[in-house]
């Protein structure tokens, strides 16, 4: 293999890597993937990749001679591994900071010590269940770690069914049933000296898992400016290099709960792709290789709405318009709400 240019070692190999493959190129930067799964659509449009699992010592040698610099698409790549690579390489975003993001309870503390408000919850670990108050619920009860799109989340309409259920560990946060008028979440980027963001985008989910966004949010600019606010405020202190997404509850009264943050680029801001001058991707890439960030303009309102199992069989045959764009990740195996396309549709 011949590494003449700067090269960016990306972890994970899903469509968040294959966008990121690609805005790296268009900046003449070359990738190397490392997944640990045959059907990753990012190995497709990368200078190299490696599939093997993530903690093989020898694969990742070989990995980190051979690139000048590491990302990842996807937060749960095993401590071991971050933490090997970055003894010998510089990794962006620090793992440090993954190990509060990837955990729900550490990062629900780490907002509320910096004044920011979360939903209300408890570590069931730490409380006596039965003290809970019956009118805590409903409630969701998540796993600390490893949850996302709604996996490792049991809903609880009332205390009796919660206090019948056997969990298998004590390692699960309940949090309070939102009763929210609506999502939103804000994309922001960081690099050495600058913080950028993108609007709010607005976020409906179905069963847990996101739909479709939308910009503009439907919201005032007032709360748009306090959410990117509060995401400034996570990303200084934090001192994060790169681009993160934090998901927000718009309550009843107006307010913003900080539901959670997701340590990488994130599907509501993929329509960012068509709809703005410059992608999440793009800026990801120049937050971490400390290039100058795009300051986001948005061209288009738009909506994209995510294809998720055998309905990417009905796209791949359907006449698409002008002003939409379909994107198929490419995956060859084809699951239940596993996310295989999404299309944005401009106006
Ligand atoms: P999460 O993986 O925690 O982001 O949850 C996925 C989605 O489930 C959220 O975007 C919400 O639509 C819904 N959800 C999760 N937690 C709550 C909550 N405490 N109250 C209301 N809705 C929730």
């Amino acid at each position: 293999m011949n590494k003449k240019t700067f090269t960016l070692g990306i972890f994970g190999g899903g469509q968040l890597g294959k966008f990121l493959v690609q805005s790296a190129k268009k900046l003449n930067i070359r990738t190397f993937v490392f997944t640990d799964s045959f059907d990753s659509p990012a190995i497709y449009h990368s200078d190299d990749f490696i599939i093997s699992n993530y903690k093989n010592k020898k694969k990742l040698d070989f990995f980190i001679k051979n690139i000048d610099l590491a990302t990842f698409e996807f937060e749960n790549i095993p401590f071991q591994t971050l933490d090997y690579v970055e003894k010998k390489i510089t990794v962006s975003p620090k793992p440090s900071i993954i190990r509060i993001l990837q955990d729900r309870l550490k990062e629900k503390n780490f907002l509320n010590s910096i004044g920011i408000k979360t939903t209300e919850f408890y570590y069931l670990k730490k409380v006596n269940k039965r003290k809970i108050n019956n009118s805590f619920f409903p409630a969701f009860v998540k796993t600390t770690r490893f949850g996302y799109d709604g996996k490792g989340q049991i809903f609880f309409k009332d205390k009796k069914n919660f206090l019948k259920y056997s969990f298998k560990n004590n390692e699960y946060i309940i949090e309070k049933l939102v009763n929210f008028k609506k999502e939103i979440s804000m994309v922001i980027s960081r690099n050495k000296s600058k913080t950028v963001a993108f609007d709010a985008f607005e976020n409906l989910h179905k069963h847990q898992i996101l739909e479709k966004s939308k910009i503009p949010a439907n919201i005032s600019r007032k709360l748009n400016n306090e959410a990117r606010e509060i995401s400034k405020k996570i990303i200084n202190k934090l001192n994060y290099i790169g681009t993160m997404c934090v998901e927000f509850f718009v309550t009843k009264e107006n307010k913003l709960l900080v539901n959670e943050i997701a340590p990488r680029v994130h599907n509501s801001g993929h329509l960012t792709l068509n709809a703005y001058n410059v992608s999440q991707f793009e800026n990801h890439i120049r937050a971490v290789c400390n290039l100058k960030l795009k300051k986001p303009k948005r061209i288009y309102k738009a909506t994209m709405y995510n294809i998720l199992g055998f309905d990417i069989e009905k796209y791949r045959s359907k006449n698409i318009t002008k002003k939409e764009f379909f994107y198929d990740y490419g995956k060859k195996e084809i699951k239940d709400k596993r996310k295989m396309g999404h299309i944005t549709k401009i106006i």
